[in-house]
């Protein structure tokens, strides 16, 4: 159980740090609905709900020739459905092989099962928001719940394998800290998070935000920006990557007495000669 904790929780932490970090996503505002709104607008995946009389389906994936969609039981409760929509998002982003599944009661042992449901705890309730929450902003129990929009369960057996990964000597100190977490009482809890939370900073901060996404944001919001914002532009090498990344992205570079920028814009937003132009007006400032 462990191993499996740690292997997904990684992978998952790694995908959704470098996301916050090139977002620049507010520690003590997270909500998992960023992340998610960003990977289906980035895979064109369809979220819809469905209904079925006796619940007994949860959540579906369905991968075929229209492309990729989730679907959520729209009677259950909203942490219900977070958790669900997380987990169905857990199926596509960890790469598991398959055009359909289905979340029931029966099928909760299966091995690609448990792994979207790590993903899905680590994406809606990351380390680095636990710890800015719980130690830093000292927010109570039901706080961090309503916060993250998850069920009391759901956060408990968070903490519990969270805190189970640094504490696996001692899960019966963690397990009780939790537990007066829940009574109000965070002195335990808060003395577990002091003695490993530059472990956990120090996990996040390997993440640095990437050039490309900084850039391709930028331009998705205003459609266009140069090398006085970005200098790292100025090395062509990195031209192909951006340009790579959507089919709407042009770049290119102006230059007059040995000074230079390199422009990156959208070209349904802005013409080859509007783009040149706001370029050259800034050379000329420069
Ligand atoms: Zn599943």
């Amino acid at each position: 159980m462990n191993e499996l904790y740690t292997r997904v929780s990684s992978t998952t932490k790694r995908a959704l740090y470098q996301f916050m970090k090139d977002h620049e996503i507010s520690l003590l505002n997270y909500h998992f609905d960023y992340f998610f709104q960003f990977c289906i607008q980035e895979n064109n995946i369809q979220v819809l709900s469905h209904h079925f009389s006796n619940h007994k389906i949860e959540g579906l994936t369905v991968v075929d020739g229209l492309g990729t969609s989730f679907s959520y039981e729209r009677d259950n409760p909203k942490v219900k459905q977070n958790f669900t929509l997380c987990h169905e998002l857990g199926h596509f982003i960890l790469k598991h092989d398959g055009s359909y599944f289905t979340e029931s009661i029966d099928n909760q042992e299966n091995l690609v099962e448990r792994e979207a449901d790590i993903f899905s705890a680590v994406v809606l309730m990351p380390d680095i928001v636990l710890l800015s929450k719980i130690y830093y902003s000292c927010d109570t129990f039901h706080q961090v719940q309503n916060s993250l929009e998850v069920s009391k369960q759901a956060l408990f057996y968070r903490l519990s394998d969270f805190l189970r990964e640094y504490y696996s000597d001692n899960e019966g100190e963690a397990t009780q800290a939790i537990e007066s977490y829940i009574e109000g009482k965070n002195s335990f809890i808060f003395h577990l998070f002091h003695d490993i939370r530059e472990q956990i900073i120090e996990e996040f901060n390997q993440f640095k935000p990437s050039l490309i996404n900084q850039v391709k944001q930028k331009v998705r919001k205003v459609g266009f920006t140069t090398s006085l914002e970005y200098p790292d532009l100025l090395n062509q090498d990195n031209w192909k990557a951006i340009k790579a990344s959507s089919i709407n992205i042009k770049t290119w570079l102006v230059y007059n007495k040995g000074k230079s920028i390199a422009y990156v814009w959208d070209k349904e937003k802005f013409s080859d000669e509007e783009a040149r132009n706001k370029a050259e007006l800034q050379l000329l400032l420069m």
